[in-house]
């Protein structure tokens, strides 16, 4: 598994300490990025990850195209995997999401109870719960998948999209706290979600532009780690429209610095953007001063408070 990246020293001494002499304790949490990509097809997977809380793999952050695989090349034990946080419902962060029930329940030894959460329907996007039924319910594409390997049950949470919704906690048992605000995805609903657990906090922007960043400051207030989507260069590097999409560099290093985030993460890189990492880091250093790397697919991180 890769774990280190040339040019994040700093990132790296930070994240991933090292002693010696000593065997490492199991960090409290950790995120594995099974997907860095977005929808474009250059060789990383859409958008996926798994956070391990005590070296347990967790909780599935979003199901891009290709976290089967890299589950597979990783060969993570999904046997705890029970907890689902999708940003939204765009095919690059949910185009595996079927093949992903179908890995956790071949591997499993009893019945499974998913508890999904997905941001609310509109326009052309369904609200999660349809989405979920759409797939694996009765009347579903993969209906079969339902006793195929495994009994599984389906309980999904449609989250509030309203860019004036409140931060809303999602989970709250044995010491982890899943709390999600809405964000904004042009006309995508889309949530970002802050997973908490022996004091050490891991945010996840989701694809988001720059109008919802009041609420993403709000949501990352002193994280440890802050895992943003970036998927486009300062304007005028990217084509217009996607601004109303996505949000350029010198914003997500504003949003970093207000939030007060220790160290940050950037995925969902897009060809333009994975070639001008200097001038990305550069626009993001103009603001916020800690540690910044780039993800790429199998990279597995310690998130340390
Ligand atoms: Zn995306």
């Amino acid at each position: 598994m890769k774990t280190l990246l040339l040019g994040i020293t700093l990132f790296v001494s930070t994240l991933f300490p090292t002693c010696a002499r000593c065997a490492p304790a199991k960090p409290a949490v950790e995120v594995v990025v099974l997907g860095s990509g977005g929808p474009r097809p250059f060789g990383r997977g859409g958008s996926s990850f798994i956070v391990l809380l005590d070296g347990t793999p967790r909780i599935l952050v979003d199901a891009g195209p290709g976290a089967f695989l890299r589950i597979g090349e990783l060969d993570l034990d999904l046997d705890n995997v029970d907890t689902v946080l999708l940003t939204h419902l765009h095919i690059d962060h949910s185009g595996d999401l079927a093949a992903f029930f179908n890995a956790r329940a071949l591997s499993a030894d009893g019945p499974i109870v998913y508890r999904i959460f997905g941001p609310d329907g509109s326009g052309q996007f369904p609200k999660t719960s349809r989405f979920v039924d759409l797939l694996v319910g009765n009347a579903g594409a993969f209906a079969y998948q339902k006793t195929f390997g495994a009994d599984e049950s389906f309980k999904v949470r449609d989250l509030a999209i309203s860019l004036d919704s409140p931060r809303t906690e999602i989970v709250d048992e044995n010491g982890l706290v899943v709390e999600e605000i809405a964000t904004h995805h042009g006309d995508c609903p889309a949530v970002a979600y802050r997973i908490s657990y022996k004091g050490a906090v891991l945010v996840f922007s989701g694809d988001m532009d720059a109008s919802a960043l009041p609420n993403l400051v709000q949501l990352a207030k002193n994280a440890d780690l802050l895992v943003f989507n970036c998927a486009v260069l300062d304007p005028p590097g990217s084509p217009s429209q996607l601004y109303d999409l996505h949000t350029p560099p010198k914003k997500i290093g504003e949003a970093a610095r207000d939030s007060g985030v220790k160290s940050l993460l950037l995925s969902h890189l897009a060809p333009d953007v994975e070639g001008q990492e200097d001038a990305v880091r550069k626009s993001i250093r103009a603001s916020y001063p800690g540690p910044v790397a780039f993800a790429n697919d199998k990279l597995r991180v310690r998130v340390e408070k």
